[in-house]
């Protein structure tokens, strides 16, 4: 997968992008990470990329010209039949895991990320193919998002985790939040591995692990049951989970 990322502050990519999966899924050939600066499109001696807005207030708004340039520049620079170009603002969809399997299936993702009090409405309304969000809050600048994003794509591309991790049993791939892991010592300053993860009896193990997964989901995130995938045997332990917490 090819990705582009349009930033003012290219440096800050070099740390998040030069180590653990990532570095390695770069060094695989898996993934091309290519960070272009959209300031080198901007024209004038001071290659200004912000302005006043209209109508008064505070902040500097990101200008048109530059931008659809450096797009424009990145599509006809690349050749990729399936892309798609994403505008990183808190107005967008709120991204999930969902959405990262969904754009893992492009060759190409083309991150816009703004800075300043955002951008033109001319570069948001009619310069991405979608506008993402990362949550409900406002941070300085698309970078963190794009990041975030990045990343949360690349381990969904065949070949990029390897045998020791795995995304179809992390939190959210089929619904769920994950169930609890344990790892050596068995037992801890008299805190003990559960028995039944000890027992070597594979069945009972993944019954446990899909129960405290239902109870992790109910107690933490009881919007995600509205959606996952559940079978009568969840049903059944979701209302007997239910069911204790009235008898409390
Ligand atoms: N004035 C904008 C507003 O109220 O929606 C916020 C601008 S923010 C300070 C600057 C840039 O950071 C945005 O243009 C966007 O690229 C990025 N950004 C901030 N929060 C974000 C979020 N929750 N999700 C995605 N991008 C975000």
């Amino acid at each position: 997968m090819r990705i582009d990322i349009l930033s003012l502050f290219p440096a800050m990519f070099e740390g998040p992008f030069g180590d653990s999966i990532t570095k390695r899924a770069i060094e695989n050939g898996i993934l091309d990470i290519q960070i272009t600066n959209p300031r080198d499109f901007a024209e004038g001696k001071h290659q200004q990329m912000d302005d006043t807005p209209f109508g008064g207030g505070s902040g500097m708004v990101i200008k048109p010209e530059p931008m659809f340039k450096a797009v424009r520049h990145l599509k006809e620079t690349t050749d990729f039949a399936n892309r798609r170009v994403l505008l990183m603002s808190p107005e967008g969809s709120v991204f999930n895991q969902a959405k990262a399997r969904e754009l893992a299936q492009y060759d190409q993702l083309i991150f816009i990320c703004g800075h300043y009090e955002g951008f033109d409405a001319r570069i948001t309304e009619n310069l991405a193919d979608e506008i993402i969000s990362i949550g409900d809050y406002v941070l300085t600048g698309g970078e963190l998002p794009a990041m975030i994003i990045t990343d949360a794509v690349s381990r969904m591309l065949p070949g990029v985790l390897g045998s020791e991790e795995s995304a179809p049993t992390d939190s959210f791939y089929n619904g769920l939040l994950e169930h609890p892991q344990y790892t050596r010592p068995r037992e801890f300053e008299g805190m003990k591995v559960p028995d039944v993860l000890l027992s070597g009896d594979h069945a009972k193990i993944a019954k446990w692990r899909r129960e405290k997964s239902l109870e992790i989901t109910l107690r933490n995130r009881p919007d995600l049951l509205e959606t996952a995938e559940l079978t009568k045997d969840d049903i059944k332990y979701l209302d007997w989970l239910k069911e204790q917490e009235i008898q409390k």
